[in-house]
């Protein structure tokens, strides 16, 4: 009987399976298993669009099309929380499985807080997550070490390398720590990330702790569904699971260990550090804030951002709404301020500011700065959402 806590390395049964997908494969298997027994109505996943580049997110129904979204995308720079609350209506009326990256995971835990996504009707395959890579500046900086963005066939991040598979056999490795000193490699928001493993989800997929079996993904049980539906699917024969070993075990942690201080490093190198009240920080983005354009692509990049009446963009009060270009502070200020308990630093807004501010970047200091003033740290089974933490300290 599988439980919370158990930890294993699995591969797909199905050879197929197996070959496609990113370390055996066993995610997809669960994907089709769970269509197959009708224990949920589709899947959300991932699949390739135009070339490895191009993340394309897919809604599947049909247990046979599961394959098509086998593998990992490490351009794939999308939040799945946005889809589910925006275009699946949060879930309400039809129960889905979908894979979820720490981020994913962390932002449609908020949603669900907040009443807009339905728990009991989400399964999340959760996949541990070193960072996605930036799609148009991942092309360019192939092209600076001569290799054709066309003929690469795979990409993967390992033991601190960047790995790239050519056609005709050809493979490059890169130092990360060479690429983002050059700050090339991993998105900014990624590079501060300290959640690796996403420990909301049902189940975490990785490739941390598989070390003597190839094409295996190390799986640890984080809910009772994650348990059944594991059991579930061994008990089938769909998966092929075994016990995680202790060095297995002890490798994953030790991994995670290592990039969360990394993650810490980059805070501690990026962030302004600017001293007193946490809206201190704004005004020492001054000048990148002062190219703003209002073209509000921040806020529906969001996920967290579901107000249908956005005060930003009311008539009300009107120093928000003036043709005024660049916005007067308070206009930045009224954001932040909403944002600040719920940022979850996927980088959305970043990715798509036309006027490159570094917004993740000011969201995720601000929101450290909170944390640390209230002495806050998140926990698993966290019921309460950060800011009422925060107002309940503040008595
Ligand atoms: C961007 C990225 C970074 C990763 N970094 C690490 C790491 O540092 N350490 C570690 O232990 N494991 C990492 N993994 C997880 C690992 O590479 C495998 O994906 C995992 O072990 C599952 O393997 P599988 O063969 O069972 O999955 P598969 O059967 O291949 O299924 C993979 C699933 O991931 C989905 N997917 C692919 N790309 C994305 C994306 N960009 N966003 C959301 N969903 C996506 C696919 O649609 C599919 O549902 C990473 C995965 C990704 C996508």
């Amino acid at each position: 009987m599988v439980q919370i806590g158990d930890k294993f390395c699995s591969n797909a049964a199905d050879p197929l399976i197996v070959e496609k997908g990113e370390s055996g494969g066993s995610l997809t298997a669960l994907y089709k298993f769970l269509l197959e027994e009708g224990i949920v109505d589709a899947v959300l996943a991932v699949k390739r669009g135009a070339d490895i580049y191009d993340a394309v997110p897919v809604l599947i129904d049909n247990p046979e099309d599961v394959i098509e979204s086998a593998g990992a995308l490490h351009c794939g720079t999308l939040n799945m929380a946005v889809i589910i609350e925006k275009y699946l209506r949060g879930a309400f009326d039809i129960k889905i499985a979908v894979t979820t990256k720490p981020c994913d995971a962390m932002a449609i835990n908020e949603l669900i807080k907040r009443g807009r996504i339905v728990r009991k009707n989400i399964i999340m395959l959760g996949i541990n997550c070193g960072g996605t890579l930036p799609p148009v500046p991942t092309i360019k900086m192939l092209k600076s070490y001569g290799i054709n963005q066309d003929m690469v066939l795979n990409e993967e991040i390992s033991k601190g390398k960047f790995i790239i598979e050519i056609e005709g056999n050809e493979r490059k490795e890169i130092s990360i720590d060479e690429l983002e000193e050059e700050d090339k490699g991993r998105r900014e928001n990624c590079r501060r990330c300290e959640f690796n493993i996403p420990r909301t989800a049902d189940l975490a997929f990785g490739n941390w702790g598989v070390i003597d079996s190839p094409k295996n993904s190390f799986i640890e049980v984080l809910t009772d569904t994650g348990a059944e539906i594991l059991d579930k699917a061994s008990n089938k024969g769909v998966l092929r699971l075994k016990k995680a070993s202790a060095d297995g075990i002890m490798v994953r942690e030790k991994i995670d260990k290592i990039m969360v201080n990394q993650a810490k490093k980059w805070q501690e190198k990026m962030f302004s550090h600017v001293e007193g009240e946490f809206l201190a920080v704004l005004f020492k983005y001054d000048a990148d804030l002062s190219r703003c354009i209002k073209c509000f692509a921040c806020k529906d990049s969001c996920p967290i951002c579901y107000c249908s009446d956005c005060s930003l963009k009311s008539e009300i009060p009107e120093w928000v709404n003036n043709a005024e270009v660049p916005p007067k502070p308070l206009f930045h200020m009224e954001r932040l301020m909403h944002m600040a308990d719920s940022c979850i630093n996927c980088g959305q807004c970043e990715d798509v500011c036309p006027a490159d501010i570094p917004l993740s970047k000011i969201s995720h200091e601000i929101n450290s700065k909170l944390r640390e003033m209230f002495d806050y740290t998140p926990g698993i089974d966290d019921e309460l959402p950060p800011f009422s933490y925060f107002l309940i300290k503040r008595g």
